[in-house]
């Protein structure tokens, strides 16, 4: 039986700020505001991220990144800018991490929307997804939360208005309230 709860985190525009590309950027066709760090010297931590996930932690959760990174697959970033990036997030507290590498043509089942990073989570680490949360920035990350039937948070809120959310906050230092209430 599944008991451990989760907290997953998706990672840009999470735990570190993404980028603004101005109006007329494209990526494969498709039109980007927002974007991932494409650089190691893009990539910077939000501020207080460790103690919120150490917070976590105490507070009984396993905390799991869940991300996207196909701009590896789209040419849009080095594997070794990626490499050095994912070096940095490796040193937080996080008790795992899952990386879906695929482009949007690669028919994959990990890429959020769909959840199947938060399945393999749940299998490997009996995890209650209806106990845990899924902590995002943009309507990928609900989506995936919504499927795998956890809570979802949406962060970052100047960009994520209109999405479907059980909660929105500004930080992960307002995830941390809300999971104590
Ligand atoms: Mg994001």
């Amino acid at each position: 039986m599944n008991t451990k709860r989760a907290i997953f985190l998706d990672r840009d525009g999470v735990i570190n700020d993404t980028i603004d590309r101005g109006e007329n950027c494209f990526v494969q066709g498709k039109k980007v505001r927002w974007t991932a760090p494409w650089t190691y010297s893009e990539f910077h931590l939000k501020q207080g991220v460790t103690d919120a996930l150490d917070a976590f932690h105490e507070m009984g959760y396993l905390v799991i990144l869940v991300t996207n990174q196909p701009d590896i697959t789209y040419g849009t970033m080095t594997r070794e800018d990626h490499g050095r990036i994912m070096a940095e997030v490796r040193q937080l507290p996080l008790d795992d991490i899952f990386v879906c590498e695929h482009g949007r043509d690669d028919g994959c089942e990990c890429k959020k929307p769909k959840p199947g990073m938060l399945f393999d989570a749940a299998k490997k680490w009996g995890i209650d997804l209806a106990q845990s949360f899924m902590v995002g920035d943009t309507k990928s990350d609900a989506s995936a939360g919504r499927a795998a039937g956890c809570k979802v948070v949406m962060v970052n809120d100047e960009n994520n208005n209109n999405l479907d959310a059980d909660f929105k906050v500004s930080s992960l230092q307002e995830v941390q309230e809300l999971i104590e209430d």
